[in-house]
């Protein structure tokens, strides 16, 4: 038996049923026909973990137990309201899958088994696997991978450690590309909330992005908004998504031809003189450049590679420049398809650029952070290096990283990296190099250490399990780093006891410094840690905790008449051609290059996300996953692409991918015109294979399973699949 095969965590170690029920009593029933009248009714206002929107909570207690959450009223990202997973968290705090005990993997005979251990046992035993890797192998062994805003005290922890070698998933799919390819024309990110003034907007073009299936509460609040004030949308998309069915225009664009569309968009707004010329001239740097690598983009040439019409691409343009500069492109996430989504958000940018929208009302704005100082330096050791990425515009993003989460695998399957400590990262279900690949890279690791709340697949596969309590009954770190129009301060606070034998990540990590002899790293206690930073910014722990929130002076948002704008770029412009992306080798404009095409009688995967499902946080919650649309996924076929296949709507199939690999699970056929004939859509984060995740086990297929080929952006170092392709397999 391999020393790292999957082990299944045994009923033993979780909460089950009847001890959620002895705790919690009628609460599950979720109304208030289980409490008496005269039970008093108890608030908490805290911060919501089930996506990194973070939006304000108000948990509604009563008798000790949390009955209901709903929209922090005092917090700006919630506005009073929170989309469907914010609204289940009850689902998750008394889940009676939960993990309840620390758990060891034990060896014998060449046979591994688990076994319930205590906490101090547990983290001695962590401390010394750790303590002999970094001494025999040096600290660049061990890797922290997380997802999840509890991570920052283990952080704290290993940089006092001396261990810097940090990586969060996302970066490599999302917020990384994102991140550089705006920063890289504006001298400043997008953001989370992004700088859209979207409320304010008369047009918007948005290309891919999933609103209103990707619930980013205050987006899709604030979209809703711009359209009851009369904003028109053009969705790009080869897909018909929800925000499609908003939409003035849906066009069917051939997918991977973005970066042709945009280009051809500027042609037309350059060509056409649509173009805000004073504003150009002012503050961008490479018109010249631009033109020279755009001029060929006709919309004549573009609609032979997109398949939107050119009459359609000029008109789009048109109607674009003719709302600036209250119109804008919308960045949109998960912006890593191929290997350019760089130079995809950099085409984004300027676009936006050309329009002159530049803090204007109705198109790109900045943001403000609330002006929260850092938490007091520790003793941390002197790093021989704070960034491990090879890549040579990886950037540090906040939360933590200084590598790509796949440069981890990598390091992993060549030895280089002996330890991982999980922090909240199902990692065989995670896009990173595909299921596959992130399993034999954990079955190299000398030392694995997985914290979480729920028996993820990943669980398996380690050697001690820490189980957290949830974010329902923890401190973590003040989020102080959103920038928003309003900005402000959250405090995510314990509404409940943690339940069972969990316990909070600031207390284990607390426990691990001690047991690593790592003295003055935490204050004497989480309150007083949190109390001093709010201190400094003349508030105190006592008065937050009324609110959740400390809200600041809104942002000023759009440039006064005349204002002369500067940006952190080399040039101190916009930079519409990158001289320093020219000097690496890369290029200075965004270019369009062909992406392969799927072989014959296979189909490029394209994925989203369900409005209940995010990540692993709420895949096995069972008041989401009762939700009609959220219980199982489905495969989106084109009708004549059924027809060709003899599929039928409603009947299960396998997928089989162009290596060969097929679906564990059958996944439902939905035949529909709303998805284009060369692709196939699906919902990431289903077909778990884990028996012990009652809710989610065995729905539909796993879209990370279907992962075979990996195309990394040589610039950042961020990783697009969707260079997989599909075929199906019928039922026999
Ligand atoms: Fe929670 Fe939804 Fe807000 Fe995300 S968008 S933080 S899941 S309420």
């Amino acid at each position: 038996l391999n020393r790292r095969d999957f082990l299944k965590i045994s009923s033993l170690f979780l909460a089950g049923s009847a001890a959620i029920s002895s705790q919690v009593g009628q609460a599950l029933s979720s109304t208030n026909t289980a409490f008496a009248k005269d039970d008093r009714e108890e608030v908490v206002h805290s911060f919501c973990e089930h996506c990194f929107w973070r939006c304000g909570i108000a948990a509604h207690v009563r008798n000790g137990k949390i009955y209901k959450i709903t929209g922090s009223e005092h917090h700006p990202l919630s506005n009073g309201k929170l989309c469907p997973r914010g609204t289940g968290g009850i689902g998750q705090i008394y889940d009676p899958d939960r993990l309840a005990h620390p758990i060891i993997r034990e060896r014998k005979g060449g046979k591994s088994s688990l076994r319930k251990a205590s906490w101090d046992e547990a983290i001695t035993y962590t401390a010394e696997k750790l303590y002999q890797i970094k001494e025999k192998y040096g600290p660049e062994a061990i890797a922290m991978l997380h997802h999840g805003y509890g991570y920052t005290f283990f952080k704290e922890m290993f940089k006092a450690f001396g261990v810097n070698k940090f990586a969060k998933p996302s970066y490599d799919f999302c917020c990384g590309p994102r991140l550089q390819g705006y920063t890289m024309t504006y001298g400043h990110g997008t953001g989370t909330p992004e700088g859209i003034d979207m409320m304010n907007s008369k047009y918007l073009l948005f290309f891919g992005t999933h609103y209103g299936e990707n619930m980013h509460n205050t987006a899709v609040q604030e979209i809703s908004e711009g359209i009851r004030r009369g904003l028109k949308i053009v969705v790009f998309d080869p897909r018909f998504s929800t925000l499609a069915g908003k939409a003035e225009k849906w066009l069917p664009i051939k997918p991977g031809t973005d970066i042709a569309m945009m280009q051809a968009l500027m042609n037309v707004l350059i060509s056409e003189e649509l173009y805000d010329k004073k504003f150009v001239a002012e503050n961008t740097v490479g018109f010249d450049e631009l033109w020279a690598e755009i001029q060929h983009m006709t919309p004549e040439k573009a609609a032979t590679i997109t398949d939107i019409p050119a009459d359609e691409i000029r008109e789009i343009a048109r109607t674009f420049a003719s709302y600036a500069p209250a119109a804008a492109v919308h960045p949109g996430r998960r912006t890593q398809w191929y290997a350019d989504g760089t130079q995809r958000v950099r085409a984004i940018a300027i676009l936006n650029a050309l329009t002159g929208n530049y803090k204007m009302p109705g198109g790109v704005v900045k943001y403000e952070k609330f002006k929260l100082p850092k938490p007091e330096a520790h003793p941390h050791p002197h790093f021989k290096k704070d960034v491990w990425s090879k890549y040579p515009f990886f950037v540090q993003t906040k939360p933590e990283n200084s590598i790509t989460s796949h440069e981890v695998v990598q390091q992993t399957l060549e030895k280089e990296v002996r330890a991982w400590f999980v922090y909240g990262v199902n990692v065989p279900e995670t896009i990173t190099l595909g299921r596959k690949t992130a399993i034999e890279a954990m079955q190299k690791l000398d030392f694995m250490v997985a914290v979480d709340t729920l028996p993820m697949e990943v669980t398996g596969y380690a050697d001690i399990v820490l189980p957290e309590c949830t974010y329902l009954e923890r401190y973590d770190d003040l989020d102080g780093g959103r920038p928003y129009r309003t900005p402000f301060v959250s405090l995510r606070q314990p509404v409940v006891e943690p339940m069972f034998d969990s316990k909070p990540g600031n207390e284990i990590a607390r426990m691990m410094a001690e047991k690593l002899e790592l003295h003055g790293v935490f204050e004497d206690s989480v309150e007083t840690y949190l109390d001093k930073r709010l201190n400094k910014v003349g508030s105190s722990l006592e008065e937050v905790k009324k609110t959740g929130v400390l809200v600041g002076e809104p942002t000023n948002l759009y440039r006064k008449p005349g204002e002369k704008l500067t940006f952190k770029t080399p040039s101190g412009k916009i930079e519409l051609a990158s001289a320093q992306l020219k000097s690496a080798g890369f290029d200075a404009v965004p270019k369009y290059i062909k992406h392969p095409e799927p072989p014959q009688g296979y189909y490029r995967i394209l994925t989203g996300r369900k409005p209940m499902l995010t990540f692993g946080r709420t895949a096995n919650n069972r008041f989401l996953n009762e939700l009609p649309t959220a219980r199982e996924n489905e495969i989106w076929v084109n009708p004549r692409i059924a027809q060709k296949h003899a599929l039928s709507h409603g009947e299960y199939v396998h997928l089989k991918n162009q290596a060969g690999i097929v679906s564990e699970f059958p996944i439902k056929v939905k035949v529909t015109e709303r998805i284009r004939e060369d692709s196939v859509y699906m919902v990431h984060g289903y077909g778990h294979y884990y028996k012990k995740l009652k809710w989610a086990y065995k729905k539909g297929a796993s879209h990370n399973q279907l992962i075979s080929k990996a195309d990394i952006d040589q610039s950042t170092g961020a990783v697009g699949f969707q260079n997989n392709f599909v075929t199906f397999i019928k039922e026999a």
